[in-house]
């Protein structure tokens, strides 16, 4: 761990949510968000877009740095998914 200086700007700290990343971002980098949702088709759906302020301060949404780590998650989930069909169907 360093040891930061605080930040001047102390808006929030978003920190990659993609496994074994946990990247800061900065203010110039231009990362991805990512949520799952059940709500609207009564079955999970996993929701990818751009950066954008207000859907980064929402619960539950992913931060994501880049495509690797969008894939990585994307694999999470769709092994999440797998993983309760497979418990719901025995
Ligand atoms: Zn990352």
């Amino acid at each position: 761990m360093k040891a930061g200086k605080p930040a001047p700007t102390a808006n929030l700290m978003y920190r990659c949510a993609g496994p074994n990343c946990g990247t800061l971002k900065g203010i110039t980098d231009h990362w991805w968000l990512m949520w799952a949702s059940f709500a609207e088709f009564n079955r999970p759906v996993l929701y990818l877009c751009p950066w954008d302020d207000e859907i980064a301060a929402r619960e539950g949404t992913l931060h994501v740095c880049g495509e690797l780590c969008a894939q990585r998650l994307q694999s999470q989930f769709m092994g999440n998914v797998r993983e309760n069909q497979r418990s719901a169907s025995v």
